[in-house]
């Protein structure tokens, strides 16, 4: 039997739809039954915007959402953290419906967890850390980031290696290398915090490594040798955010994170490390940030989702929500979450697949920032094409847009990953999703120009010829002001690409011809509004005369066409359920308003 438009809902639909079902096929692949169990007991927690707690008290609500989650899952947070798909459902799931949760999310799971599963021993103190962590007993917290910049391999916290000790001393010499501002100011929260800081061996600096220490315990409270100050709050996402100034803070030899690879002799005497090159020796450490970049992305991506569709069912339900300005931003933000979601997805899947591990830290330079981009400007367009009702925090927006707008700069900022992509030019159009289309179409192949263009001017400027300071004698052309802004545009251009090609990948793979057409659909919109917002860089290149200008528009005007009359079924395969106490995804936010009033029957009878 099939179903007709008017039965299909934007929020909560249960039916069977074929469309719908090829579209979430798209969206959540053979996951979908994980996702919705990790829905059901995420909305369990119950975590509802609240509107009368102060921001400290806010920031309080995540530990105990861990613990919570961690109960109603019933596996160790190390399994949940090793199972990739269902640590992301999990993740996904709290950025919807339990954003305080997401606020500590790849902080525990991908980070701390992370960092002792790639770098652990097995030895007794990591295994003691981890029990706690499995149950939420201690929140785990990655402390990179210093007061002077990310500063990478030019970290300056220090761990003094003492053989007597048979440890390492932390300490910060200088007001640049605190940390700062991983979330450890709660002073109730007992928080297991890995250090990036360099190892200092017998005088010699060996680079920068990961140092597992008890921070904060119950009994003890604050471990000697360290301070930890307030740092100050955010508008969204609330965060126990804290400097740590370390002036010998002890961590035992189990508590280096080194793995095989980089070892301490039995007697102290010797540092071992395979990894000759000191800078790399970073990047191997901080290599579990890999994780949670691919959480945020797919999180964020996961809420935007929730936005449009609560959008969807709101404007449908108000007396200017058919309105062809509303709906042009709608259905360009729509067309953006769906394709950004597929993405999230197959990415989620190459992470899984060994052949593809080498090349993850550069997939997720690219994707992080352009779904987390995609989802911001989503939300915000959304929230803002709600009206008042956008603003409102019980209909979540404001929520998602600060978890969103942390997460573009949280594990990897935007414009910092864009430009380590960048420096890899030609690398980037390596980056090849399973499955491509085998039929290209004009506005992707004029995508891959631009991205082909500003890899080649990069590849000139650093070529292998090239000798001495090629970033000071780099002559930018466009809008660019220098090597990195063209790095950053390219970056871009790549995630665009993807982002285009996962949508049309979509489209080839889906067994309903309707959804094959607005997963094509929602490609041409992603890729025609790329071509629009960059017709002057198009046209300064001789790639666009006149009458493709017109045809970038005709395009983007038919297929937006065809998915504001698609918008509920899209919408549908969200799967975005009711959300409690959000009016804008009820099916009349009229009536919910009345119950959240408490207005009686009667109470307008009377007129
Ligand atoms: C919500 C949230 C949670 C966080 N949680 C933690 C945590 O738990 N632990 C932790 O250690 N940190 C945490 N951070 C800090 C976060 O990792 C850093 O803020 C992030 O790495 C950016 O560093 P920064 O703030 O020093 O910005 P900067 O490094 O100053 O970056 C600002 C801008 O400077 C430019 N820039 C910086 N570096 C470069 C470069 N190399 N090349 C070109 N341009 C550059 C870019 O335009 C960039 O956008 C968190 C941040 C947020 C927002």
């Amino acid at each position: 039997m099939t179903t007709t438009l008017d039965q299909i809902s934007p929020i909560g639909y249960q039916g069977d739809d074929p469309t719908v079902a090829a579209l979430r096929d798209s969206i959540y692949g053979p996951y979908l039954a994980t996702h919705r169990k990790a829905r059901e007991l995420i909305m369990r927690l119950g975590d509802v915007p609240p509107d009368h707690l102060t921001y400290a008290m806010e920031a309080g609500i995540a530990p105990d959402l861990l613990r919570a989650v961690l109960g109603e899952i019933g596996l160790p947070a190390h399994e949940i953290t090793a199972d990739i798909h269902l640590r992301g459902a999990f993740g996904d799931w709290a950025a919807v419906a339990a954003p305080h949760l997401l606020t500590v999310w790849t902080g525990h799971f991908d980070l701390a967890i992370g960092a002792i599963l790639t770098h652990g021993t097995g030895a007794p103190y990591q295994q003691n850390c981890l029990t706690e962590l499995d149950t939420g007993a201690a929140v785990g917290v990655l402390a990179l980031t210093e007061l002077g910049g990310t500063n990478g391999a030019d970290q300056q916290m220090e761990a003094r290696w003492d053989p007597d000790a048979d440890g390492f001393w932390l300490s910060n010499p200088t007001i640049g290398s605190v940390k700062g501002p991983p979330n450890i100011a709660d002073p109730t929260v007992p928080k297991i915090v890995v250090f990036s800081a360099r190892l200092i061996f017998e005088g010699r600096d060996e680079g920068v490594f990961l140092f597992l220490s008890r921070l904060r315990t119950l009994d003890e409270g604050l471990a000697d040798g360290v301070e930890v100050g307030e740092m100050s709050s955010k508008l969204g996402a609330a965060m126990d955010h804290a400097w740590a100034r370390a002036d010998r803070l002890f961590v035992p030899r189990a508590g280096f994170l080194g793995g095989q690879w980089a070892t301490i002799t039995d007697d102290g005497a010797e540092f071992r490390c395979d990894e000759p090159d000191i800078r790399q020796r970073c990047h191997r450490s901080i290599s579990p940030l890999i994780g949670g970049r691919l959480d945020l992305s797919t999180a964020n991506i996961s809420a935007a989702r929730a936005g449009v569709a609560g959008l969807i069912n709101y404007s449908k339900q108000r007396p200017h929500g058919h309105s062809d300005v509303l709906q042009r931003d709608l259905v360009t933000s729509a067309a953006h979450v769906y394709a950004g979601s597929v993405l999230g997805r197959m990415i989620r899947d190459l992470s899984v697949d060994p052949a593809q591990q080498a090349r993850l830290p550069l997939w997720m330079t690219v994707v992080k920032p352009v779904l987390t981009t995609i989802a911001e400007k989503a939300l915000r367009t959304c929230s803002a094409r709600a009206g008042a009702q956008g603003q409102l925090r019980c209909n979540y927006y404001p929520d998602w847009i600060a978890g969103a707008r942390g997460s573009k700069t949280a594990e990897g900022d935007t414009q910092v990953l864009e430009k380590a992509a960048g420096r890899t030019h030609h690398a980037l159009s390596t980056l090849k999703l399973p499955g491509a289309p085998t039929v290209s179409s004009w506005w992707l192949d004029m995508i891959i120009t631009r991205e082909h263009t500003l890899a080649l001017d990069l590849y000139i400027a650093s070529g292998i010829e090239h000798s001495g300071s090629y970033d000071e004698e780099y002559e930018p052309k466009g809008t660019a002001l220098g090597i990195d802004s063209t790095r950053a545009d390219l970056a871009r251009t790549t995630g665009v690409r993807l982002v285009v090609t996962a949508a049309l990948i979509a489209g080839d793979q889906a067994t309903d011809p309707a959804a094959a057409t607005i997963a094509r659909a929602c490609a041409a919109v992603v890729a025609l509004t790329y071509l629009d917002r960059h017709s002057g860089w198009y046209n300064a290149h001789s790639q666009q005369s006149p009458d493709l200008a017109e045809e970038i528009h005709d395009e983007l005007r038919r297929n937006r066409v065809i998915i504001v009359a698609n918008q509920t079924v899209l919408a549908a395969a969200f799967d975005i359920p009711e959300l409690s106490g959000a009016p804008m995804f009820a099916p009349d936010y009229l009536q919910a308003w009345s119950h959240l009033a408490e207005w009686g029957e009667h109470t307008f009878t009377a007129q």
